[in-house]
């Protein structure tokens, strides 16, 4: 054994055609051993059998080229990088301008076609790099020129070596290493990865299996040696992509493991407070209700009251669009616990959002016999004592408020439940805390109390799935029924009068506005005169006739506050706003949201903006204002790198869809999974092989099994699972990944 970690340690300094530089070199990209370069797999693969066509590729453009501002985004593509193998016809420095050189490089696939790939720096250094006749590999986002040549401009390009040439013509799947610049530097070509690695397949390393025969069986995945070595050398492609789902699916399902063991940790250790299920509060409620309840709310209640009966902590993730009607369902939940002699909390980020809440819960239950109160920062302190007494003595059922709720000072009676809304708002401590609060506050310490969490920003089911694993899931997609949906419109900017004429009509029958004009980033002292000036003239010259609010970025919270509660009292008519309060203000009067400069916000973005409308039962209308010539950059491909065509898929998504789910999809599919959660600092998994947005699939079918394993033998204690505890413990002594999660 000892003889065996000896070897597979040797440092690769030595190995022949290596030496420190090039060692240095491999060691910053992780492969320090021969064991590390198993697990460097390529990057990419060359096969003649499906690489593009510079045919298909021209056709392709020439198709999306066209207009395409009435098509439907379900058409919609984002392109990819396109990868074409073609060889080198001719290579001609071009002067054009003053004293400028371009490089231009015909290549040709078939003879036939043609292709021009462009270089317009460094072109002295390229001129060298590639000779007539050779054969090489172009990755990049293709355009049409104006002559409509196919063109790539400064393409990543990968030359293959004569040897390889014989190879690929063979049909031979050919790996492509990942090689930064200073691997290039020294010297590291793929032919030399390809040799290190291929020598370290020699050596017979111990790949140890690490995945259960009854799942290798389920879904005829290669055993894991093999698969290591099908990554390299495919011998053939149904073996490559074999071998690309199980590495995938494995690096899945160990996260999910740890997911699954703490969720069923939380679920077999813990202790939930029963509640009956037969509740006379909640009764009343549903009878008393002025609306009829979505069947998703009916859905959601029921495994809210399913929970309560489990004799396990509830951990529940809400997720509903802003108005699907969360809080009547938190309500419900409230008034089974306290029908069971508990105590309930619910907290939001904001004051105006507690305020809103008491009012409406209050509004509801007034005449049941339950006491509700408020418990806010801003609440003067010999007021706040009363509360407090209140609490504690537990004349109060429930509690509504913002952070004020885990200050040390408040002692709760018996808190069975605690609701957090905009749950995204909150940092995990303060979570712990007010559990903590709840937990000393039972009679009988040795409960957990229950926990709902709710939040209004639809999240793919897929992030769900990694980054709130441990949680149950509730989701509202259905609206009330007495919901008008929201009408989105783009406008360009030299309709922008119109835009104010429709706006004026609609305040002239009483309704309210939101203005929103985005933050100027670069600098806040130019953003709040931007502001200020642009409130000036919409207050003076557009809206005289009527009463005009600001609220923007530099303002203090309470200040915001005060505004949007000025707006709620209908003391504005319009809002002009830059930073926008984004959660849960409820003002149902309000029916237009004018966005100007829409292009420059996020989609996320717009979407919670338009979610301040559309509250009430008029009609509501969200306008999204841009500039004329972002007309021309809708196209039926979209190339994430170009911005202009970026934007107009935002908007488009807007007019098409109120759906927030469908949003965050898209969203996703623009932004990566990283920039919608900020994966620093929202702890989302990243991994090495797998992507959680492409290989959706894998994730699902790992989570299943995952959970199910757990399921069975929570702790891993049966003999068969054996392994996986082993390599469980050791993935979470080596790799960052699974530290978080312990
Ligand atoms: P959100 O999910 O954004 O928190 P709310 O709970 O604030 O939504 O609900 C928005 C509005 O819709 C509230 O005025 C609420 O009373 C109302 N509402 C909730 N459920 C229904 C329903 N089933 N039918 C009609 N109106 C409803
Ligand atoms: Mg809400």
């Amino acid at each position: 054994m000892s003889k065996q970690i000896a070897k597979d340690e040797y440092p690769l300094t030595y190995v022949k055609g290596v030496g420190p530089k090039r060692a240095r070199a491999l060691a910053d990209v992780g492969i320090r051993n021969w064991q590390d370069l198993l697990w460097y797999f390529p990057k990419s693969y060359i096969d003649r059998n499906v690489s593009n066509s510079i045919k298909s590729l021209k056709f392709e453009l020439i198709n999306s080229e066209k207009n395409f501002i009435s098509e439907s985004i379900e058409n919609i593509r984002i392109s990819n990088e396109s990868t074409i193998i073609a060889k080198v016809k001719s290579i001609n420095l071009i002067n054009y301008g003053r004293n400028k050189r371009l490089l231009k490089i015909i290549i040709t696939d078939n003879g036939f076609d043609t292709a021009q790939i462009l270089f317009w720096n460094s072109v002295d250094y390229f001129k060298n790099l590639y000779k007539i006749g050779q054969t090489i590999v172009i990755s990049g986002r293709p355009e049409l020129d104006k002559f409509n040549i196919l063109t790539f401009n400064h393409p990543v390009i990968d030359a293959i070596e004569a040897e390889d040439e014989e190879k690929y013509i063979q049909g031979q799947i050919l790996p492509r290493y990942q090689l930064n610049e200073r691997m290039i530097n020294y010297g590291i070509t793929q032919k030399l990865v390809r040799n290190l690695v291929n020598e370290a397949l020699n050596r017979h390393l111990e790949i140890t299996e690490n995945l259960p025969d009854e799942i290798i069986f389920k879904y005829r995945f290669p055993n894991r040696s093999d698969a290591v070595v099908n990554l390299h050398f495919p011998s053939s492609k149904e073996l490559l992509l074999k071998s690309q789902r199980r590495i995938k699916f494995e690096e899945f399902f160990y996260y999910q493991l740890l997911l699954a063991i703490k969720y069923y940790k939380n679920k077999t250790e813990d202790k939930g407070i029963v509640f009956e299920k037969k509740s006379v509060l909640s009764r009343k409620l549903f009878e008393s209700l002025p609306f009829e309840l979505t069947s998703d709310q009916k859905r959601v209640i029921r495994e809210i009251a399913n929970d309560f009966k489990s004799g396990k902590p509830m951990n529940r993730l809400l997720q509903g669009d802003v108005g699907s009607g969360k809080t009547i369902v938190a309500l419900f939940a409230m008034l089974m616990a306290i029908d069971n002699g508990y105590q309930t909390a619910i907290m939001a980020p904001t004051e105006i959002l507690a305020e809103q809440h008491f009012k409406t819960i209050n509004g509801f239950v007034q005449n049941f016999g339950v006491n509700c109160t408020l418990l806010t920062g801003s609440i003067k302190d010999s007021r706040k004592s009363l509360i407090i007494d209140d609490i504690s003595s537990g004349r109060v059922n429930i509690v509504i408020g913002t952070h004020a709720l885990f200050e040390e000072r408040v002692k709760y009676y018996n808190l069975g439940l605690i609701i957090i809304d905009e749950q995204h708002k909150f940092g995990v401590a303060q979570r712990a805390q007010l559990k903590k609060l709840a937990n000393q506050s039972l009679v009988d310490n040795s409960y957990t109390p229950h926990l709902l969490l709710m939040s209004a920003t639809p999240i793919p089911r897929t992030l769900t799935m990694s980054y709130y694993g441990d949680l149950d899931l509730s989701v509202l997609k259905e609206m009330p029924k007495n919901r008008k949906p929201i009408k989105t419109k783009i406008v360009f900017e030299s309709n922008l009068q119109e835009v104010y004429e429709f706006v004026k009509n609609q305040l002239k029958i009483g309704r309210q506005a939101y203005i929103v004009y985005p933050l100027v980033e670069k600098s806040e002292k130019l953003d709040l005169k931007s502001a200020v000036e642009y409130y000036e003239h919409l207050s003076k010259d557009v809206f005289s006739d009527f009463k005009c609010g600001l609220l923007h970025g530099q303002m203090k919270w309470d200040e915001k506050e005060n505004v949007m509660r000025e707006f709620l009292e209908h003391k504005y008519d319009v809002l002009v706003a830059t930073t926008v309060v984004e959660v849960g203000i409820d003002v149902a009067n309000a029916t237009v949201m004018v966005v100007e400069n829409a292009e420059r916000f996020g989609l996320s973005q717009l979407h919670q903006l338009r979610g301040r409308i559309g509250r009430g039962s008029e009609q509501s209308y969200c306008i999204l204002v841009t500039k004329d010539h972002y007309r021309y950059h809708f196209k039926k491909e979209i190339d994430i790198e170009k911005e202009r065509n970026l934007a107009m898929l935002r908007l488009k998504s807007m007019e098409e869809t109120n759906d927030g789910f469908k949003i965050a999809e898209i969203d996703l599919k623009i932004r990566g999974p990283g920039d919608i959660l900020g994966t620093k600092q929202s702890g989302l998994p990243e991994f090495k092989y797998a992507d959680i947005v492409a290989d959706v699939d894998i994730l699902r079918s790992a989570r299943e099994e995952a959970f199910r394993l757990v399921g069975s033998d929570p702790t891993l204690q049966s003999d068969e699972n054996i392994i996986i505890k082993n390599e469980l413990r050791r993935k979470q002594q080596s790799d960052e990944l699974y530290l978080e999660i312990a």
